[in-house]
């Protein structure tokens, strides 16, 4: 199931949350299963871990998918492979 921008997506075991800000083709995962899409009715187990940090975006290299992180957990975030973190971009210093 690819992802598509604009959808949350949660991990049922760390209770983990992300927003997709692009959509990709692969199957987004965390704790080494698959993410669960976040709907009206569903339950948002309770977070644990803090590896995957609330506001930290992490980008899949191979299909280019990205998500922002909305609620904490353990991860690793996978989609094609491990997601990467994206450092947020330096102001380029001008002297
Ligand atoms: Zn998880
Ligand atoms: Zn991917």
């Amino acid at each position: 199931m690819a992802s598509q921008a604009g959808k949350r997506y949660q991990c049922g075991q760390c209770g983990a949350q992300v927003v997709v800000t692009r959509g990709g083709t692969g199957d987004l995962g965390c704790c080494a299963g698959t993410m669960e899409l976040v709907g009206s009715g569903t339950t948002a187990p309770a977070s644990k871990g803090k590896n995957l940090q609330l506001g930290k975006r992490y980008k899949c290299d191979e299909c280019g998918a990205e998500v922002l992180v909305t609620k904490s957990g353990e991860g690793p975030l996978t989609c094609h492979g491990e997601m990467v973190l994206q450092e947020p971009k330096k102001m380029a210093t001008s002297d």
